[in-house]
């Protein structure tokens, strides 16, 4: 398919309200700036081989790509300086500022590799897949942690903190800013929350069919599913057997939030009830 019939294809499947965003390359600079060691996937580790910031530098950098408002973590957080994470002072941990460098970080240190790996799989959905090549068109990149980067990292033009109850993080696309209001959690980082927020540029979720309390995507083109499937890229690239079973919890879990993976009731349809890398239209 030619280039502007794909980008056409790519603006109307996602919700139709919003034009592709301006997608720039921020990654290839900042993970020359960093300098992180690449490794498979999510392992080792992340977090657990912090202070993982060897610069001050690269913190610019990552502040630079998603327009963090350095000062405004700084006072939220009640941190000495923006830079804990290159002193590797503990008060730098747990905190809402560390959500955005970590998220960042899991994708300029992981491996997750190419383009050409995703066309040939049968579990991503098109409409991310689209997204991706539209990225991949406009960045010159091809490299998948790459190109999550770069779509995060376009969509995300401000970053500040925030106190909503019961959010983690949430995407405006009024003002392309993403709010960020609980300190990271313990659970593995993997920078697919980046990628979920991203994706309500076209639009936030529903409610569950079978409990309108609860919140749910009709299928796994919205952020339920970009979050999956780039979790399963992630899973499909790490060993590490604690967060592989971390990883396949979770999609199992946002199995449950997409409608068109369940019944009526809510009961998981058979080919989606076991844990496992299971988007799919
Ligand atoms: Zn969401």
């Amino acid at each position: 398919m030619s280039r502007p019939a794909r980008v056409a294809l790519a603006a109307v499947s996602l919700a139709g309200c919003a034009p592709t965003p301006d997608y720039v390359d921020h990654y290839t600079s900042t993970r020359a700036t960093c300098g992180f060691a690449r490794h498979r996937g999510a392992s080792p580790t992340p977090g657990v081989d912090t202070p993982s910031y060897p610069s001050r530098a690269c913190v610019d950098a990552v502040h630079q790509d998603f327009g963090v408002d350095a000062d405004a973590f700084v006072r939220a957080d009640q941190l000495d300086s923006a830079y804990g994470h290159v002193e590797g002072s503990p008060q730098a941990r747990n905190t809402r500022h560390e959500l955005i460098l970590m998220n960042a970080r899991a994708l300029l240190t992981m491996d997750l590799g190419t383009l050409g790996d995703l066309r040939a799989s049968p579990k991503l959905t098109r409409e991310f897949l689209e997204e991706l090549e539209a990225v991949s068109d406009a960045t010159d990149t091809r490299d998948t942690a790459g190109l999550l980067y770069n779509f995060a990292a376009s969509v995300i033009t401000r970053t500040i903190p925030a106190n909503r109850q019961g959010s983690r993080a949430s995407y405006n696309a009024d003002d392309e800013t993403l709010r960020i209001s609980s300190p990271v959690k313990d659970d593995t980082i993997v920078g697919t929350v980046l990628v979920h927020e991203s994706r309500h540029r076209w639009g936030g979720h529903g409610v569950c069919p079978w409990n309108p309390e609860k919140s749910c995507d009709p299928d796994a083109t919205g952020a339920y599913g970009f979050g999956m499937s780039a979790k399963v890229i992630v899973l499909r690239h790490t060993e590490d057997p604690d967060i592989v079973a971390e990883l396949d919890q979770g999609i199992h879990k946002l199995t449950g939030m997409i409608a068109s993976f369940n019944d009526d009731e809510g009961h998981r349809l058979p080919r989606f009830a076991r844990s496992g890398p299971e988007p799919a239209p």
